[in-house]
């Protein structure tokens, strides 16, 4: 059992313990607050301080007291000392805890990408594998998973060509708010939504139609699209039909290697839209049922039914998708690890090219945390290690992978694929390959320098909500300049 401690406060003090340190205690305790001043005495508290001579880390729970002390070494670089303070509060937490992460002290978003680094740079598996199991205390597990989605990754990312680029297009609109989602994503059922439904489809277009010839103009070739959300199949039929078939005289179908629509919830994805999704080239297409237990759907808010779920699937299948995706969320409240392994025996037994398994991530805006409900989880990492039993055991490869700040345990999210069914579009914005055009409220464009590993990378963001998007949305479109002169300095640097 995860049990959340809303009410346990980081304090941190000194230069070394920052960001890193906060993160580190987050690992165990993801809902914890930050304090400012230290609290009272009863008051439960991780606290982590770096003095010139001394670190010191503490943490009180429930009245009992347990610490730390380690002398720094004199000479160590600051982030050396920053990590030497982080695992020595990371054995202290574990100690205290009781909670071995399978990740250990490892904070990255990506580390899949530490392998594909370390080979560039000429490391051999056993440094690598040094690096994650002793730098970081990873379980083997999770660093033979990361290994065997590198390998997956290789000939992918060495067919990538410097002038590659990827289109995103956002629907920041729902059906219904589930209650774990932090996204800016507006419910459509609202009058005052519903209204800007119509005039943000006609900007997306234009943006889009802005997007293509910015493309052009800096000499990009796009090769994969992508429309997410929100619920892109919020949208009417007819407001699906329109943007589809502005994607499509955009974008060069027969030159795109993949067209991925998230279809999402089965409670606005009726027949007639899974096949103008087919008629305008759609090659991938996302159902996530995120669970199937009607309980745990009515938890998270959802207004649909898992029976829902398998039908919209059916008729997918029925009118043509032949790469469909299906997120699970592991941890969401209510669910138990028995019901978990049956969601996934579900969507295994339907036999979709992909599966997703997220880890439930608490976020500040989300309602689960704003309202503090459902403080305990059954055994999330239970949950998480069973979906890597039963995918692998069915012929699923683990092909991206990605963790977030708030994910219970720390753990993580991975897409699971059939063999030859890796989502691209994932893999290029995981490892941040090339440059991500992205278009609609809340969307950022990622501008990666062609070619270079690890070179610059800027981002030109959109206005966050769907309202401020539309009415400003000549600075949207006078913002694609932005791309032009990114790659023309790019050029010149050459
Ligand atoms: S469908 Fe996705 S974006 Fe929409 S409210 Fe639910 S979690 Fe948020």
């Amino acid at each position: 059992m995860t049990v959340l401690e809303n009410t346990i406060k980081i304090v941190l003090r000194g230069a070394a313990a920052g960001y890193e340190a906060e993160h580190t205690a987050r690992i165990f305790f993801p809902a914890a607050e930050l304090a400012k001043t230290l609290p009272g005495e009863t008051e439960d508290l991780v606290l982590a301080v770096a003095h010139s001579r001394l670190d010191l880390v503490l943490v009180r729970r429930g009245g009992a007291v347990q610490w730390r002390v380690a002398r720094p070494p004199r000479s160590a670089a600051a982030k050396e000392r920053e990590f030497a303070l982080c695992r020595l509060l990371y054995g202290l937490l574990r100690e205290v805890t009781g909670i071995r992460p399978p990740w250990g002290m490892m904070t990255g978003v990506r580390p899949v990408r530490i392998i594909h680094d370390m080979r560039a740079a000429g490391a051999g598996e056993p440094a690598i594998r040094e690096h994650f199991l002793s730098h970081f205390d990873c379980t083997p597990g999770r660093y033979a998973m990361s290994v065997q989605i590198a390998d997956l990754q290789r000939p992918v990312l060495a067919a990538a060509e410097p002038m590659d680029c990827s289109v995103y297009a956002g629907i920041p609109f729902c059906p219904s708010r589930c209650s774990y989602c932090s996204f800016v994503s507006r419910t459509v059922g609202d009058c005052s939504t519903r209204a800007l439904v119509e005039p943000y489809v006609e900007c997306l277009c234009r943006e889009l139609d802005a997007t293509r010839a910015t493309a052009q103009r800096c000499g990009l070739n796009v090769k994969t699209l992508y429309i997410g959300g929100g619920t892109p199949t919020s949208l009417s039929a007819d407001q699906l039909r329109r943007l589809m078939a502005c994607m499509a005289e955009n974008f060069t179908l027969s030159r795109i290697k993949e067209f991925t629509v998230e279809a999402g919830r089965p409670d606005c994805t009726s027949e007639e839209k899974l096949r103008i999704l087919k008629e305008y080239g759609a090659t991938r297409i996302s159902i996530n049922p995120q669970t199937f237990s009607d309980e745990v759907l009515r938890n998270i808010g959802r207004r649909h039914t898992a029976a829902d779920i398998l039908d919209c699937y059916r008729t997918a299948r029925r009118v043509g998708h032949t790469n469909i995706n299906m997120d699970l969320i592991a941890g969401l409240p209510g669910d138990t690890v028995e019901g978990f392994r049956r969601s996934l025996e579900t969507a295994i037994s339907l036999d979709p090219e992909n599966i997703t398994v997220h880890t439930l991530t608490l976020k500040r805006a989300s309602n689960l945390v704003v309202e503090h409900r459902a403080a305990e989880y059954d055994d999330v990492a239970a949950m998480v290690e069973l979906s890597h039993e039963l995918l692998s055991a069915a012929g699923y490869q683990p092909y991206y992978l990605y963790r977030q700040k708030g994910t219970l345990q720390n753990l993580e999210n991975v897409g699971w694929c059939k063999p030859g069914y890796a989502c691209l579009y994932n893999i290029y914005i995981m490892e941040e390959v090339h440059t991500i055009l992205s278009a609609g409220a809340g969307g950022s464009t990622k501008l990666v320098t062609p070619g270079a590993r690890h070179g610059k990378i800027e981002r030109i963001f959109n206005y966050k909500y769907p309202a401020e998007y539309i009415d400003r949305f000549d600075t949207v479109l006078a913002r694609k300049e932005g791309v032009k002169q990114f790659y023309e300095q790019c050029s010149r640097t050459d």
